[in-house]
């Protein structure tokens, strides 16, 4: 299958696991190309897509400005783990950073996007089921963070993001939603509109439980050569 065939059959995955639950929600799709060259990407790009997920900060960078030089008006969202070393790459490449987790790291994003920039959506990483390998805060600490967030004016806050264990049951998805819809309550002036969960493997259960973006990566650009 081409990235081209694989995009389609990805996008009436989409539109039938939403017909399901009979909602009008729109769920965006993210093409995670991480460790795939620009080829790749230009492929995607051709068959439509514009949003596109990366996890390593200079690799990320170096595609970003090929793309740049081709003239391609993309959307790129930073889903990596993100030291406070490399915030500035993030907040002058990146249109969306998916996994602010710390005040520090929110404050650094605010500080250093560029002034002509618009400002940078980010998104609250939740550690939904609690891993000690995966990055996130805990449920807890979800809305101090996010007063910060909407204090900050170079910063726009856009909603929640989370990587739960691959085996992790249906009652984490339902979780993040409660979660979602607490801080749209709390947060009524802010356009809190991302639920960002679901990956290659999940995204049908993801949406079922109201996601709205879901970030796949495998099942368009096919297995992974090697990992960082
Ligand atoms: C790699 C990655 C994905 C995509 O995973 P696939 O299983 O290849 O679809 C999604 N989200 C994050 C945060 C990732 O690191």
């Amino acid at each position: 299958m081409t990235i081209a065939e694989n995009l389609q059959q990805i996008h009436s995955q989409i539109k039938q696991a939403v017909a399901n639950i009979n909602a009008r929600q729109e769920v965006r799709l993210l093409a995670v190309s991480k460790t795939k060259p620009c080829a790749d990407i230009l492929a995607a790009v051709q068959a439509g897509q514009r949003a596109f997920g990366e996890n390593y900060v200079q690799e990320a960078v170096e595609k970003i400005q090929f793309c740049k030089e081709q003239n391609l008006n993309l959307e790129w969202h930073f889903i990596g783990a993100l030291q406070s070393n490399k915030t500035r790459l993030v907040a002058e490449n990146f249109d969306w950073c998916q996994t602010v987790h710390q005040s520090k790291i929110a404050q650094r994003l605010n500080a250093q996007r560029p002034a002509f920039a618009e400002p940078l959506n980010v998104l609250i990483q939740i550690n939904i089921d609690d891993e000690e390998s995966k990055s996130g805060i805990a449920p807890s600490q979800m809305l101090e963070l996010a007063q910060l967030i909407v204090s900050l004016p170079n910063l726009r806050l856009r909603g929640l993001m989370t990587i739960p264990a691959p085996d992790c049951g249906e009652e984490v998805y339902e979780q993040m939603l409660v979660l979602f819809k607490q801080l749209q309550a709390q947060l009524p002036d802010q356009a809190i509109d991302t639920l960002s969960m679901g990956m290659s493997n999940d995204l049908i259960p993801a949406i079922q439980h109201g996601s709205t973006m879901v970030r796949v990566g495998t099942a368009i650009f096919g297995a992974r050569n090697y990992t960082k």
